[in-house]
């Protein structure tokens, strides 16, 4: 019998191995999901997401990473260039992105943009400094504002709620259009007097805002009854004081709101699409846990807030689950 020298198998096994390590990386799909910014909610959404689908990437090769972006408008926009796959955007953003009005009132209706499902409520929160005596928007008048930056959904929600109350956002206020990241740190630093943030409850943003020396109190928006019947994309709600001990509030916060949805695009495949939809929904009690603002969700009210057409891969999962 043919003795096979050692070197020789040993270069025989190596190039085995490497075969086997390129055919695994071949077969690898990488999705990038879009979120926000890091103290926000988007991004641990995305994150616990993208866990429940490499939890099982073995047996579907499907690798989801996670990207920090400016947010709803953003991920519209990277989505449907093709640049990102998913995206967490808001309910609003996602209404408007389909219909053409808002950000896409001169490009038209997006016909490509698909939604996945619907995730947790997010409210219009605006929080100020106790020194700047600001108990509610109308209060606003005069002051240095943040409004978010452009690319994030929330712009637009502080632009319809001051407009709604009778304030010109170019003129009556200071606007500032940093990123909601930055927000609490210059609210602290004494260089903005207040900022929106349309966000999930509890936020990390918030909780550092509430949590410096310069003492805060998160307003109410009300007084907008004639936006929130023009508008169908929003809803009262309000913000339990509980979760932010270190505000000045005494009472739950009211204020209008709406949903943080996933999207894709007519794109991707019905595959990668039924599969991110499966492994969320089949660990729903899981992903439930990854985040305290994820508590309110159900199977039901996941499908609701979708004004994009739902993607065939999804549909395919919420048929066979009884749900369509
Ligand atoms: N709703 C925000 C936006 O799109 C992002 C919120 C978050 O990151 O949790 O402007």
């Amino acid at each position: 019998m043919k003795k096979f020298s050692f070197p020789f198998i040993i270069l025989t096994i190596s190039l085995f191995l490497g075969v086997t390590l390129v055919q695994a990386q071949v077969k690898s799909t990488f999705i990038s999901i879009g979120t926000g910014g890091i103290t926000g909610v988007y991004y641990p959404t995305g994150g616990a997401i993208a866990k429940m689908v490499n939890r099982t990437k073995k047996d579907h090769h499907i690798h989801a990473v996670v990207e920090s972006t400016g947010g709803s408008v953003f991920n519209v926009k990277a989505i449907l260039a093709g640049t990102l796959q998913f995206g967490v955007i808001q309910s609003d953003t996602q209404f408007m992105a389909t219909n053409g009005i808002g950000e896409w009132k001169d490009k038209g209706p997006q016909s490509t943009l698909r939604s996945v499902f619907a995730l947790h409520p997010e409210a219009v929160t605006l929080v100020a400094a106790s020194d700047a005596e600001i108990k509610n928007i109308h209060d606003l008048r005069g002051k240095r504002v943040n409004l978010g930056n452009l690319g994030s959904g929330q712009r637009q929600n502080a632009i319809d709620a001051l407009t709604a109350v009778g304030i010109d956002y170019t003129k009556d206020i200071k606007a500032e259009s940093i990123r909601a990241l930055d927000a609490p740190g210059m609210l602290q630093e004494h260089r903005i007097d207040a900022f929106f943030y349309t966000v999930g409850h509890p936020s990390g943003a918030i909780k550092e805002a509430t949590s410096g020396a310069r003492k805060v109190i998160i307003a109410d928006i009300t007084g907008i009854d004639t936006l929130l019947e023009q508008a169908p994309y929003y809803t009262k709600t309000t913000i339990p004081v509980k979760l932010y001990p270190g505000t000045e509030n005494v009472k739950d916060i009211q204020t209008f709101g709406a949903k943080a949805t996933l999207v894709t695009s007519t794109k991707v495949s019905d595959e990668i699409v039924y599969t991110i939809t499966r492994e969320v929904f089949e660990n729903l009690e899981s992903f439930k846990k990854m985040h305290p603002a994820f508590s309110t969700l159900t199977k039901e009210n996941m499908l609701t807030g979708l004004s994009a057409p739902i993607h065939p891969g999804a549909m395919k999962y919420y048929k066979e689950a009884g749900l369509k």
